[in-house]
């Protein structure tokens, strides 16, 4: 089954598009809210769905329908009253909480073609968190072995088929489960699936392992769906992993509660004085006059607030990929619980995976706003390219230190430095100027204004560790150049302790001038007078 997924913006492993349906767009990354089948059963009408929260996809159960109409003939649109794209589960994860159904896989397929679902799920069988090695993998056998079914199963209907992959927190099911899944071309999504029990221990680290790993086996051409999310906050880390959708039932369970949700946080009705938000339910009434409602009201106007916490984070995160901030999105979010931050640190030592889907060129410059930001695959891709630059020609090099430099005042000063050189062919054509950043590393003075390396902001307090990992590596790399003397100037306080401890300048026969200032918005002057008494020599 083709699927028109249209991809316009990305970032890290998130991806603005378009899933086109022949019941409506579907804007991605797409939260999707958990509906029961019965009108009578919901907080919120889900015929407002579209038109109040600008809601694009919605998720039932195809479990409960069966189970409680039988065979009558349902109308799966009708019947909850949303008009665009319907997801239909297949009653797997039913089977995990409740034992085994009746359904066979061939019922089942049947069953939501005939009700007009949008998207359809085969019966997978889902994976528990306690499930041994051994019963995940024959659970993951029989759900490959009733995907590649699905083809003959499937009779010529407008139902688009979600992909199940399964094979809980073992990493190398996964793999496989992936690898099998994506080749069925039967599949217009996909979908990871046994990850609520996960979600319920905040076990963020092991989800973001999860998805990771699907990512890199599944075709990417195909949307990924995640089966079960929670709360707004992990929102920004599941997108940042790849998942183009995902559903959850949160926004009515944490209601049911009298539970108010925010994209960090979770309040108990009680514990307000004031509702921090301007949604339509929020501006009217005061969480004590809200309380003073009867019980129905309650919920439903917490359910309501909610689903707008949910859609109004969507737009956040989509807005950041498109002007390539998600980063600083998700490491804002990720600090508003310590295992959001370890999903997120997760996904920082797996930065690498990110660097393909992330734009080498942005809208804004980039900031590191803490020492997990070095982590960016920006950073990680720019070393990567700075590391493969010829090397100077000229055998007299001279390196400005940008260490505890005053970066602001930087480019100014470079621009000067350029012109200087420009009237001074002689001393450009007899030495080389190369910069040592604290961030990226050796590069040489033309490309300082490239970005990213003119066009970011750091903190002042970068790791020890990071900027004298920098330093060895840029000391080891100027080393390796064909070079016979080496001008240093700038501060050289770490350069000097590095080289102290590693004694890498040191073996070689290079002849090695210092000169020691910290730079700043004053050194323009001191940088030209030692260009022009280097030459002058
Ligand atoms: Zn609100």
């Amino acid at each position: 089954m083709n699927i028109l997924f249209e991809i316009t913006a990305s970032d890290l492993l998130g991806r603005n598009g378009i899933i086109h349906t022949k019941k409506g767009k579907i804007r991605t990354p797409c939260f999707v809210p958990v509906v029961h089948p019965e009108a009578s059963k919901n907080l919120l009408s889900v015929n407002e769905f579209q038109t109040k929260y600008a809601v694009d996809f919605i998720i039932t159960s195809s479990y409960i329908l069966k189970n409680r109409y039988a065979d009558a003939k349902i109308d799966l649109h009708k019947q909850t009253g949303f008009l665009g794209p319907i997801m239909t589960d297949s009653g797997a994860y039913q089977s995990l909480v409740y034992g085994e159904i009746e359904f066979t896989p061939e019922g089942v397929i049947a069953y939501q073609e005939g009700i007009g679902s949008d998207f359809g799920v085969p019966l997978d069988i889902p994976i528990a968190i306690d499930d041994s090695y051994d019963v995940a993998k024959a659970k993951v056998e029989e759900t490959i072995l009733r995907c590649k079914k699905v083809p003959a199963t499937i009779a010529k209907t407008d139902t688009i088929w979600v992909g199940p992959i399964q094979g809980g927190r073992y990493l190398d099911l996964l793999e496989e489960s992936s690898r099998v899944v994506s080749d069925i071309d039967s599949f217009g999504m996909f979908a990871l699936g046994s990850v609520v029990e996960l979600m319920s221990d905040y076990q963020y680290d092991t989800l973001v392992d999860m998805i990771l790993t699907v990512k890199q086996h599944l075709d990417p051409g195909r949307p990924l769906h995640l089966f079960g999310a929670g709360h707004p906050s992990m929102f920004p880390l599941i997108v940042a992993a790849g998942c183009d959708s995902f559903d959850s039932a949160a926004y009515a369970l944490y209601a049911h509660e009298k539970r108010y949700m925010t994209t960090t946080q979770t309040f108990l009705l009680e514990e307000l004085d004031d509702f921090p938000c301007s949604c339509p339910v929020c501006l009217r009434i005061t969480p004590k006059d809200l309380l003073k409602r009867p019980k129905s009201e309650i919920l439903s106007a917490l359910a309501s607030h909610n689903l707008f916490v949910c859609q109004t984070e969507m737009k956040n995160i989509r807005r950041a990929i498109s002007m390539g901030t998600l980063w600083e999105l998700l490491e804002s979010r990720s600090l508003a619980h310590p295992n959001l931050k370890k999903g997120f640190d997760r996904l920082k030592e797996s930065s690498h995976l990110l660097v393909k889907s992330t734009p080498q060129i942005k809208k804004k410059g980039i900031f590191v706003v803490s020492n997990d930001s070095l982590q960016r695959p920006e950073i990680i891709s720019h070393k990567q390219r700075l590391a493969t630059l010829a090397p100077p020609g000229n055998k007299n090099l001279i390196v400005i230190s940008l260490l505890h430099a005053d970066l602001e005042e930087v480019y100014g000063i470079f621009r000067s430095v350029k012109s200087f050189l420009k009237r001074n062919a002689t001393i450009a054509a007899n030495y080389d100027i190369w910069v040592l950043d604290p961030v990226f590393g050796l590069y040489p003075l033309e490309i300082s204004e490239l970005f990213p390396l003119a066009q970011y902001v750091a903190i002042d307090n970068l790791s020890r560790e990071y900027i004298h990992s920098i330093i060895r590596s840029s000391l080891t790399k100027l080393v390796g150049f064909d070079i016979d003397s080496l001008f240093l100037i700038g501060n050289l306080t770490d350069i000097n302790e590095v080289e102290k401890e590693h004694l890498i300048l040191g073996k070689t026969n290079l002849s090695i001038k210092s000169f020691g200032f910290t730079i700043n918005d004053s050194s323009l002057s001191k940088i030209l007078f030692i260009l022009n008494h280097l030459f002058g020599q």
